[in-house]
């Protein structure tokens, strides 16, 4: 039916094109009409939050596409899509709008200002039009740029065609942004360009999280890159944490900082809404109080 659809599609947009070559066509003209109409794409939010207490330190926006014949599509299964046939640039700047849009919202609710960090593509880096869309965003909608984390994942800050990253990071720092390095460890690189690069944060994958605490060669890899960011004064996030035993393990590490399931998924702003206001004096969300995907 991915074909069909496909092929109605085709007709509707791009008749000489011949779809049967590349079956994922049919997704992207949807993902075109739903850059177009805004209202099949979302955040989602998920907590950060302190190992010694459980406290929210801030939020990571995460993208969610409801396609309305296929249901919900991971951002791993659309953004690499949008990134191969041109529309990350745009779907960039609506994250950057979105995410900006609903601070100002919360903030016009009374509800805390935690900052949010949004994750950032290659492209969107090497077309060089981030800086623009993040300060007229900000300019916008009356956020300090001091709210909006910038997470950039080792391919990106390694691609070439981006130039040399270092002043470009420079200037965003500048301007307020703070820069956290995603999914640090997985990536091809050596450890060289973490003195060299301006970084605020490393977000350690959750591959080296998932078999804590038994798992002995993850545990001595934790250590030395807890030991590390410590040395270059940079903060830790460890990602994917899930159960008590890794909480704990990154609690004894030295690990200020976690996001995973453990405490929450990734939520609709609604649903953080809701909880927030629940909360007495509409403080924060209590630990694990945010436990459904919706
Ligand atoms: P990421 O930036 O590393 O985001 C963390 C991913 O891990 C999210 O997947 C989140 O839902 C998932 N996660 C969080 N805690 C846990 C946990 O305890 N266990 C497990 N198993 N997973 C957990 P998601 O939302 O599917 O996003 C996947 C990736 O898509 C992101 O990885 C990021 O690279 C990309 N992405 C998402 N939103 C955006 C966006 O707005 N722009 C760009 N450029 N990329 C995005
Ligand atoms: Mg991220
Ligand atoms: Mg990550
Ligand atoms: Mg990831």
């Amino acid at each position: 039916s991915a074909k069909r659809h496909g092929r109605n599609v085709s007709q509707r947009f791009r008749p000489a094109l011949d779809v049967q070559d590349s079956p994922h066509m049919a997704l992207v003209y949807s993902l075109r009409d739903a850059l177009a109409n805004g209202d099949q794409l979302e955040l989602h939010y998920q907590t950060q939050h302190r190992t010694a207490d459980g406290t929210v330190v801030g939020m990571e926006a995460l993208l969610r596409w409801r396609h309305p014949e296929h249901g919900m599509v991971s951002p791993g299964d659309f953004i690499p899509l949008a990134e191969r046939h041109g529309l990350m640039g745009q779907l960039g700047n609506w994250v950057i709008d979105e995410a900006l849009g609903q601070m100002a919202r919360w903030r016009e609710l009374g509800l805390p200002q935690l900052p949010v960090w949004i994750n950032i593509s290659a492209i969107q880096m090497f077309q060089g039009e981030l800086e623009s869309a993040l300060s007229s965003g900000l300019a916008r909608h009356g956020i300090p740029a001091e709210q909006l984390g910038l997470e950039l994942t080792e391919s990106v800050l390694l691609d070439e065609r981006a130039g040399d990253i270092v002043p470009r990071l420079e200037a965003l720092r500048e301007s307020g942004h703070r820069i956290a390095i995603d999914d640090f460890g997985t990536g091809y690189s050596s450890l060289s360009y973490l003195k060299r690069l301006p970084l605020d944060k490393i977000k350690l994958d959750r591959a080296f999280i998932r078999s804590l605490p038994s798992d002995t060669a993850d545990a001595a890899i934790v250590g030395a890159v807890l030991a590390m960011a410590r040395g270059l004064a940079m903060d830790v996030v460890a990602e994917g944490v899930e159960t008590e035993g890794q909480l704990s393990f990154l609690r004894d590490a030295g690990c200020a900082l976690v996001q995973g399931f453990f405490y929450s998924r990734p939520v609709s702003a609604q649903a953080l809404e809701a909880q927030w206001q629940q909360a007495a004096g509409g403080a924060q969300p209590s630990p694990g109080a945010l436990h459904s995907e919706s």
